[in-house]
């Protein structure tokens, strides 16, 4: 343990980390600007990254051009390609009890969850490290005169652009089908949660990715962003984020004709009927708000209630408040930790007083926290409505909106009216209601009597404005690969 102490505190302590290009390690800016990064916990400058630009992203595209071209990764047998992403994965492993702390610190996230992050980013590198094998062509039936193949081909340089809340298992969301299909890849972490990312890169040639084939850039959004997503050399661009940046990578990435996938934000409802278990939907609630400080994108937060039931889940969410350890990621004890940043916390708070102005109820919660630290009183709102600003909005923060329902027609309606589609739970005990309502719910995932699980070999991502495409699954890997027809004259 001490030695993982050590290797975190040499590593986060740094005011010099830089990017990862081709074969460096700690390039720094092109500029020579360097960005401060915070812990969340005491709001203490931790470590300094470098601060890229376009500069920067033309010697990363560059590097992952020439690593594309010259075949030093796509034309590795798959089988060798394979082995390379499960080592990685098993060095992430290796590195497990590191990297949870640098996440700790770096997003504010308690350790007890991070901990959980370096197998989850592992399973993803390995899930993708078995279609290394398995990306298979067609032969076409073309008549008599011909012999017709189709070939699927890597689609070259991706940019993966990536959010602060799981940086690690982003980053292996991103990094696994780029390199299982053969692409190269540019990785843009977020400047909030960097350090995890730059740990990430320093096991790649460990594990025998040659270099070039996975390059970092740091810095800020709109420094780093735009030239990214625009640069010509750039095939498809995959964003981890929230709506108004996906809509502005959309727009430049059109202008381009590039392919993009985007895993935008939610306000994902969570339906629990008289027949649930009360106890397991609540303390689903309650987890869901310390999961990260409910900076998740999938968290159910506005919870839909049926009227028999509402007081006995209100009251039971409002116990299990009580009890929930607020605290710094790196206390093991810390249930509850702050959220990524001062504006992040002022952001959150604000709903606060949209929820009063628009006549919301706290039944849990609701005041405001002095620091040091960016922590946010868990809050539980109820006789909220869909037109109230705390429902209509994305918080990404530990408040959550009760309403209560009726009847099942009208549970529907209240879950479906939102712009968002990125996921829903509900909560039963009668089986053809579970089947039913997972049907009419606009979500692209739906859980019934659990809420948050999510397995590799499912597609991912939302209707409406939680973005364009699915990740994972076997249909994400199409997006990076091409496909080529060839015909041969048997004359
Ligand atoms: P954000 O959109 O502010 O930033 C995401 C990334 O985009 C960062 O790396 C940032 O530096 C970069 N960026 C900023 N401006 C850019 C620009 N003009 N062009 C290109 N890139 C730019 O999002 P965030 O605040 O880091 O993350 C929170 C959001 O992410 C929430 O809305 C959340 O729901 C969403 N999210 C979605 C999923 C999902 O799978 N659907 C998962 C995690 C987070």
């Amino acid at each position: 343990m001490s030695e993982v102490l050590e290797d975190v505190r040499r590593f986060v302590g740094r005011s010099d980390h830089g990017m990862t290009i081709d074969d460096g390690h700690d390039l720094p800016a092109v500029s020579g600007a360097m960005l401060d990064v915070v812990d969340p916990a005491t709001e203490r400058v931790i470590a300094q990254v470098a601060a890229g630009d376009g500069r920067d992203v033309a010697v990363a595209v560059g590097a992952a051009r020439q690593a594309f071209e010259d075949g030093r990764w796509t034309s590795l047998p798959p089988a060798r390609r394979a082995e390379i992403l499960w080592r990685l994965a098993d060095l992430i492993e290796r590195d497990a009890a590191v990297l949870a702390r640098i996440d700790a610190s770096d997003v504010g996230t308690p350790i007890a969850q991070t901990a959980g992050s370096p197998a989850s980013a592992a399973r993803t590198l390995r899930f993708y490290a078995g279609w290394c094998t398995k990306i298979y062509g067609s032969v076409n039936p073309v008549g008599a005169e011909l012999f017709g193949y189709t070939d699927r081909e890597p689609v070259g340089v991706v940019a993966g652009i990536g959010a602060w809340n799981s940086p690690l298992v982003i980053a292996a969301s991103k990094v696994g089908p780029a390199l299982a299909a053969g692409n190269t890849i540019v990785l843009k972490p977020a400047e909030q949660a960097p350090l995890s990312t730059l740990w990430f890169a320093r096991l790649l040639a460990e594990a025998g990715v040659p270099p070039g084939v996975v390059n970092v850039v740091t810095g800020e959004g709109p420094a780093v962003g735009p030239p990214l997503v625009e640069h010509p050399d750039v095939q498809l661009v995959t964003f981890t984020g929230s709506v108004p940046v996906g809509q502005d990578i959309h727009r430049r990435a059109n202008a381009g004709l590039k392919d993009v996938v985007l895993e935008l934000g939610g306000k994902s409802p969570n339906v629990v009927f008289g027949d649930a278990d009360i106890g397991a939907a609540a303390r689903s609630t309650v987890r869901q708000m310390c999961s990260n400080a409910a900076q998740v994108c999938f968290t159910g937060s506005r919870v839909i209630v049926h009227e028999s039931v509402l007081s006995s889940y209100v009251d039971t969410v409002a116990r299990l408040l009580k009890e929930v350890r607020i605290g710094p990621g790196l206390d093991p004890d810390t249930q509850l930790g702050p959220v990524v940043s001062g504006a992040q916390k002022g952001r959150v708070e604000g709903f606060l007083d949209a929820a009063a102005r628009d006549g919301a109820e706290v039944a849990y919660g609701g005041t405001r926290r002095e620091g040091p630290g960016y922590f946010v009183t868990p809050t539980l709102l109820t006789g909220v409505r869909n037109d109230m600003t705390v429902a209509r909005e994305e918080v990404f923060g530990p408040i959550i909106g009760v309403m209560g329902f009726t009847d099942e027609e009208e549970a529907v309606a209240l879950a479906n009216d939102t712009r968002f589609g990125l996921a829903a739970g509900l909560w039963t005990g009668d089986l053809a209601r579970a089947h039913r309502v997972a049907r009419r719910l606009r979500a692209g995932t739906v859980w019934v009597n659990t809420y948050g699980v999510l397995d590799r070999s499912a597609p991912s991502g939302g209707f409406g404005l939680s973005g364009m495409g699915r990740e994972h699954g076997d249909a994400w890997l199409n997006h990076f690969t091409g496909y080529k027809s060839v015909y041969i004259s048997l004359g």
